[in-house]
């Protein structure tokens, strides 16, 4: 027997703390997730996440709605401490700061409730999270509705 390494009797309790906090969750799905669940299900998700036409990014949700972010717009949108003052809630980095042409480098998934987006300009700090961006629908510069009205 190998087991010399003294590591053997140390990297035990790590797993074992592993699989308790683990345990808990896994063992209650069965109760709690459902109410979980039900809960998150609330809240309409994305579907699909993908780009329209050159730069902006189209969202389809679950709750049957879809829409285009145009991606000045959502990069003007954004949350983060640096382009919204934490304090006073002001906007400090708004639509008309931002260059021209600015779009997503890449998306990136944050947990199962939002995406965090690099941006063109090295922007990177926003998380945007399925509700702001379900907020947002109705006022998208296209809004789905009048699209859906455009589109034959
Ligand atoms: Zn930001």
């Amino acid at each position: 027997m190998g087991g010399g390494h003294g590591g053997r009797g140390a990297q035990r309790p790590l797993q074992e703390l592993l699989i308790s906090r683990h345990r808990p969750a896994g063992g209650v799905q069965g109760l709690h997730c459902k109410q979980n669940v039900m809960a998150a299900s609330d809240h309409p998700r994305p579907i699909e996440i993908s780009r329209h036409g050159a730069h902006d990014v189209a969202i389809r949700w679950s709750s049957g709605e879809s829409g285009v972010y145009p991606a000045r717009y959502l990069r003007g949108k954004c949350p983060c401490a640096t382009c919204v003052d934490e304090v006073t809630g002001k906007r400090i980095v708004t639509e008309s700061l931002l260059p021209i042409l600015v779009y997503p480098k890449r998306i990136e998934p944050v947990g199962r409730y939002a995406i965090q987006i690099f941006w063109s300009d090295g922007h990177s700090t926003g998380i945007y999270t399925w509700e702001r961006l379900f907020e947002m629908l109705p006022n998208l510069p296209g809004s789905a509705a009048s699209q859906q009205a455009t589109v034959q």
